[in-house]
């Protein structure tokens, strides 16, 4: 049955103001740092003023609840008229000296892409030996999002490091920007289906780090990528992204090496999660185990467990295009109406997603890209919503409407550890539902109008 019936078509609202209220997004060096974060041994180094990453470290601290070791190279006001070839080059040598990483990841922001500072040519003078990589990234913040610069960042990790070699049997997966449960998650599918993967990048554990024994935790994590795996990509079966908005390294290492891409939705519900375990099948001849297959049938089951309380229910749901999308399939999938989805990241493949929604489940979610949480709220006391799903920025939105908020995406600064769940695949899948099932429960159960 159609869950609306008004045959208006769904047009899709991009913001034609030019003040932004309430933005959802950040500025590109911060997904550069996440990419760089997610590289064994490898140091951010934001080549900008103190603040450019003051403002990263602060949202990672507050989501991941890890301190980051974000380095800057701090430009003043004489490096807009002399250049900050000098600051970069004392950066990149004061790191050398106090941490020797194996690896030093810059990104450039508003002021060094204006100055117009060559960041490769100062970068390769400012080494004296070969033992450490540098990682040159060009994330100018006046375009794009932290999505931009992830995607930027983790490009030039490839364009840096892939080399032609033997082949490896493994699978490249990019992940883009998620949480490390996520990340564990994609890793436990991928063990059942015994194939051998390299994260291009991987933040599971440098961003949610263990004590160890006696109390120790290293200044530089372990985890993450190592440079050998990177290099290594080139000569895989195949690269998943499983965020599109993070596929120019795929593209790249296609076009270079003939790795061939896949740029897949994010595997969260049934279908995109069905997607994402037949391309792993297509590219690595894995069968699919039955520990997988029972997964998904228990996925299914928790939906019919719910459906009675979530059949028709209105959802709102904001954040980056992958995940939005992803989420308002799922959604459907699970009998609810999303009634309107919003990304501040403008993406090529998020209206047609939403669209094939509508068209699939008979909804009418209205599109919003490229906007802010002003228009996103606007909608939601037009089109009405009894629940949100969005990260901490939502909270105002919920709180004006009276309804629940389920916090996913990043960042998430008033809720604790939701980093270390996933949403993703089939178990995160139903941890998800779950969550959105208890929201509405919680804050409207109601005996004569919910059935028990
Ligand atoms: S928007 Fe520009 S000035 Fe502001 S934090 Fe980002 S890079 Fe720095």
């Amino acid at each position: 049955m159609a869950l609306n019936e008004s045959s208006a078509p769904i047009k899709t609202v991009r913001k034609t103001r030019s003040v932004t209220i309430n933005p959802p997004r950040m500025c590109q060096p911060m997904g550069a740092i996440l990419a760089y974060m997610g590289v064994n041994g490898c140091v951010p180094l934001v080549h900008g003023s103190q603040g450019c990453s003051t403002y990263p470290r602060y949202n990672i601290a507050r989501h991941f609840r890890e301190s980051a070791e974000v380095a800057v190279s701090s430009l003043a006001e004489d490096a807009a008229v002399y250049g900050g070839a000098r600051n970069l080059t004392e950066a990149i040598k004061n790191i050398k000296s106090r941490l020797n990483p194996a690896a030093i990841g810059i990104c450039t922001t508003c002021m060094s892409e204006t100055i117009g500072d060559d960041v490769k040519l100062i970068s390769k003078k400012a080494l004296t030996d070969d033992t450490m990589k540098i990682f040159p990234a060009s994330t100018p913040s006046y375009v794009g999002t932290h999505l931009t610069g992830y995607d930027n960042a983790l490009k030039t990790l490839v364009e840096t490091m892939a080399v032609k070699g033997e082949p490896n049997n493994k699978i490249n997966i990019i992940t883009g920007i998620i949480n490390p449960g996520d990340i564990r998650e994609i890793k436990n599918m991928l063990r059942l289906m015994n194939v051998q993967t390299i994260f291009l990048s991987d933040i599971s554990e440098t961003l949610d780090t263990p004590i160890l024994p006696g109390g120790h935790k290293p200044l530089l994590p372990d985890g993450g990528t190592s440079l050998t795996d990177i290099a290594d990509s080139a000569n895989s079966l195949g690269t998943i992204a499983i965020c599109r908005t993070a596929g120019s390294a795929a593209t790249y290492l296609q076009n270079k090496f003939k790795v061939p891409a896949v740029l897949a939705p994010a595997p969260i519900g049934v279908a995109n999660t069905d997607k994402f375990v037949q391309n792993i099948s297509m590219l690595s001849g894995a069968s699919i185990p039955d520990e997988i297959k029972k997964d998904r049938g228990r996925l299914i089951d928790s939906m019919v467990d719910v459906h009675h309380y979530m059949y028709g229910r209105k959802v709102g749901i904001f954040g980056d295009p992958d995940l939005v999308s992803a989420i308002v399939r799922f959604c459907a999938e699970a009998g609810m109406n999303p009634t309107v989805a919003m990304t501040a990241t403008k993406h090529k493949d998020f209206a047609p997603d939403i669209k094939a929604v509508n068209g699939e489940y008979k909804t009418d979610t209205q599109i919003l890209e490229g906007t802010d949480l002003y228009e996103f709220h606007e909608v939601v006391k037009a089109q009405g919503a009894e629940l949100i799903l969005g990260n901490s920025k939502g909270k105002d939105v919920a709180d004006d409407e009276g309804v629940p908020l389920v916090r996913f995406g990043f960042p998430v600064y008033d809720r604790v550890g939701v980093y270390r769940y996933s949403i993703m695949g089939y178990n995160g899948s139903i941890y998800l539902l779950d969550q959105m099932t208890n929201a509405i429960l919680g804050h409207r159960y109601d005996p004569d109008k919910l059935h028990q």
